[in-house]
């Protein structure tokens, strides 16, 4: 019983990986109940290690944790649950999946509530492992959301300036990054910054904003609505987080 005491059980995805001394490595992993937490990792590097596999950047695993006094995490053993082999082996699509972890990394805290995020995050990176859906949608997509987890949810039912409902019978919208929202056409002349969408970009931000999780990436637009809502997730992801993530391109 005395054993048993300091360890933890958890599920979560290594969003970081660092060399450390020796063979050891210092992780970086988003549980499902700890946020984002820092664990060393002992003899990790060896080849014969059993941790091989688990202290990769993108595995996501059952982790056995041990809690010191002074509150650091290391491991103790770990069984995978998914390894994401196949976005390890594609670079373009590993970069979108760093631009994720990256964004998740800048936001998480320890002890956050922290379960919507992580699946989330392996639905992104499911879909983009799995599917050749738009890894440009599918970033968007992924931003937008998490956004919303954190707590920037705009505002897409009706102008939030002056309140008027939005229309079915409308075809154009605009978006404003300042005021967190949607706006009329009216108010939209007096907002140099706002973002103009096509009916089927403001459906799909309508959608994202609300779907279930499970449901989040069944859909499909077109290339025009694509890009709409691609510049929508980048400034305005940029203007809350203040910080600019940009997919590496070759
Ligand atoms: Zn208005």
């Amino acid at each position: 019983m005395v054993k048993s005491m300091g360890l933890i059980k958890t599920k979560g995805i290594v969003i970081a990986a660092a060399n450390s001394a020796d063979n050891d490595k210092v992780l970086t992993i988003l549980t499902e109940d700890l946020g984002k937490i820092s664990v060393f990792c002992r003899g990790a590097k060896k080849n014969k290690s059993a941790l091989l596999n688990v202290a990769e950047y993108l595995s996501f695993s059952e982790f056995i944790l041990f809690k010191s006094p002074n509150d650091k995490y290391s491991l103790n053993s770990a069984e995978v649950i998914q390894l994401f082999y196949n976005l390890r082996m594609d670079i373009e699509k590993l970069n979108y999946a760093t631009v994720m972890t990256k964004i998740i990394y800048d936001t998480v805290q320890e002890n956050q509530y922290s379960e919507e995020i992580l699946q989330l995050l392996l639905n992104s990176l499911y879909v983009l492992s799995e599917t050749d859906k738009d890894c440009d949608l599918v970033l968007s997509i992924f931003e937008i959301r998490m956004l919303a987890l954190l707590g920037f949810t705009p505002r897409v039912n009706a102008c939030v300036s002056c309140g008027a409902p939005m229309q079915e019978s409308m075809e154009e919208f605009y978006f404003s990054i300042k005021d967190d929202g949607v706006k009329c056409e009216v108010c939209d002349r007096l907002d140099k910054g706002a973002i103009k969408l096509n009916k089927t970009s403001f459906m799909a931000l309508i959608y994202i904003l609300t779907s279930e999780p499970k449901k989040l990436f069944s859909f499909e637009i077109p290339e025009e609505s694509i890009n709409e809502l691609k510049l929508l997730a980048q400034i305005y992801l940029s203007e809350k987080l203040e910080k600019e993530y940009k997919v590496i391109k070759y």
